[in-house]
């Protein structure tokens, strides 16, 4: 509707034109004559006009409203290693919020295992090639809810007596995105638990003695 309006418009400026300079035209169309070509001629730029109007009608109706949807990154790594212990880590994090780690580990022995994010994803010479624990911020180890620590530092998880692990880790230093993200990186799950900085050994600051790497992927 509103094109053919503009269409309208646009003939209403097109003969209001031609009824300005209409004097010398409207003789000769009354007459037999050569002249009618000049009157094809005034009415030749018709169509052009035309075009522009739709042409402005269209550009202006055409943007539309942007609509903002929340953006989930989700990433999945899994564990193995030379041992029997294997697992699963699901991630997932909604805009620039904390990230959400879902971790499932099958054959441990019971009780309290280390599990860190290493800095390196590189497995080719098994878990030892992902390197320390992610430390982009130059801090000691420490327990996840600690201001120092490595932003790889994740705690410990729990096997039960079947040597089943499960945690659902929320935590603000592993994006999936930027400078500081988890993708490149590698999961990594210990034979010991985690003293979290606490233990008082020479290793407590550097890994919280967690012992050897029984699993690892990313
Ligand atoms: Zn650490």
């Amino acid at each position: 509707m509103q094109a053919a309006l503009a269409a309208m418009a646009a003939q209403t400026i097109l003969f209001s034109t031609a009824t300005a300079t209409s004097h010398s035209l409207l003789a000769p169309l009354s007459g037999p004559n050569p002249t009618s070509s000049s009157l094809h001629s005034s009415f030749s730029p018709r169509l052009p006009l035309k075009l522009t109007c739709h042409s402005l009608i269209f550009s202006a109706a055409a943007p539309k409203p942007l609509a903002v949807v929340a953006a989930t990154k989700k990433a999945v790594a899994v564990l193995k290693g030379t041992s029997s212990v294997e697992g699963v880590v699901t991630l997932s994090q909604e805009d620039s919020g904390p990230t959400t780690v879902n971790v499932r580990v099958i054959g441990l022995t019971p009780g309290a295992h280390g599990f860190h994010l290493h800095e390196f994803g590189d497995t080719t010479n098994g878990c030892i090639s992902t390197g320390p624990h992610f430390n982009p911020n130059g801090m000691t180890h420490g327990a996840p809810e600690d201001d120092v620590r490595h932003a790889g530092d994740l705690g410990n998880i729990i096997a039960n007596a079947d040597g089943v692990a499960e945690a659902t880790i929320v935590d603000k230093q592993i994006p999936l995105t930027g400078p500081n993200a988890v993708v490149g990186r590698a999961f990594v799950v210990h034979e010991l638990a985690d003293d979290l900085g606490k233990g008082g050994h020479e290793l407590s600051l550097s890994t919280g003695n967690a012992g050897g790497r029984l699993a690892c992927g990313m």
